[in-house]
């Protein structure tokens, strides 16, 4: 089959026409990828990030841990999925037998499989347990980015960061997750408030949903957000990892606010931001990280898409086909690619 292989961490990826087909598990199934997206997470393992906390692929490897596709084969103990099925492959894919899986948090479980979604075939672990039906009326482009990015800043808003519709919520950093979270919070009915570096992301933020944006290259970007929320956003979001997001948008809360991590850090980070521990206490601060969502989780949110609330498809930027999939993560090294990009062609 056609697969992109990463064979050497920082070397630049390769299209390969012969690479051997993926095994269907017993309890598992193989997916016709159909759709692909592009995460900035395959970013940061092909740039050898995470390492400190023990994450790294084995190589070579296929990276692409959002797409979509047809159920092609199911293994002998597989019982409610056939083939011809429509589905999302989760991100986070539970064994459905460790106690993280049966206490309800298979997003924690790292025993589950997943991430081989840059390839003409992509695997389903333990499928009974992890598989997402897709509903014929999304198409499978628009449900590549519901792999991790939407997903993930779904999980944060609403299950970890309980954002309600009377908060005002910033969200830093308009990337893929970035400008989910918006999208997601403003459907939550929040106000909420884009900050970026790029104008070009700052429109496509406004466009699916931001009240406010601000551009932090021009405007002290606390001081504008406390100024627009009378001391303070209830909510913030830090949707890119690197330091200075992290630590802006802490202090862009309110007293009690609630700040909720999302972007994982880089090689400059490598894991430790510094914060402001005694405004965390005298302000009543809470700090949550938010990973990845569960596959039981997947029914709400394409319910919202189906009734109008959620649309993924407007973050959506581009269409292309897998030999043009390496160049955009170059482009991520220096923040070039506005929106999402899908692979749709392999
Ligand atoms: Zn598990
Ligand atoms: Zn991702």
């Amino acid at each position: 089959m056609k697969a992109l292989v990463l064979e050497e961490i920082g070397k630049p990826m390769v299209v390969k026409n012969d690479w051997p087909e993926p095994k269907c598990p017993a309890d598992g199934a193989i997916v016709r990828v159909e759709g692909s997206g592009i995460c900035r997470s395959d970013w940061h393992l092909w740039q050898g990030d995470w390492g400190w906390i023990g994450f790294k692929p084995r190589l070579p490897a296929i990276l692409g841990h959002e797409f979509a596709g047809v159920i092609e084969e199911v293994g002998k103990d597989v019982k409610n999925l056939k083939p011809g099925a429509r589905v999302v492959v989760p991100l986070a894919q539970g064994c459905g037998v460790c106690d993280d899986c049966r206490t309800g948090f298979s997003n924690h479980c790292m025993r589950g499989g997943g991430m081989t979604g840059y390839a003409q075939y992509g695997v389903l672990s333990h499928a009974d347990f992890n598989y997402a039906p897709l509903p014929e009326e999304i198409d499978f482009v628009e449900a590549s980015s519901m792999g991790c990015r939407y997903v993930t800043a779904f999980h944060g808003l609403l299950d970890q960061g309980h954002v309600k519709a009377d908060e005002s919520v910033v969200i830093y950093g308009c990337g893929g997750v970035g400008l989910s979270a918006v999208q997601i919070a403003s459907a939550l009915g929040a106000r909420v408030i884009a900050v970026d570096l790029d104008d070009r992301k700052l429109e496509l933020a406004k466009q699916v949903g931001a009240n406010d944006v601000i551009n932090g290259k021009k405007t002290d970007p606390v001081k504008a957000v406390r100024d627009l929320t009378n001391g303070g956003a209830d909510v913030s979001v830090d949707a890119l990892g690197i330091e200075a997001t992290c630590r802006n948008a802490v202090a862009s809360l309110r007293k009690r606010g609630r700040h909720i991590q999302i972007g994982l850090t880089t090689q400059k980070e490598k894991g430790e931001v510094a914060l402001p521990i005694d405004q965390i206490v005298f302000r009543e601060i809470q700090f949550v990280g938010s990973l990845a969502i569960q596959s039981f989780r997947y029914p709400a949110l394409l319910s919202m898409i189906q009734r109008g609330l959620l649309a993924p498809r407007k973050l959506i930027t581009e269409t292309i086909p897998l030999e043009k999939a390496f160049g955009v993560l170059e482009q991520m090294s220096k923040f070039e690619n506005v929106g999402i990009s899908v692979i749709n062609q392999f």
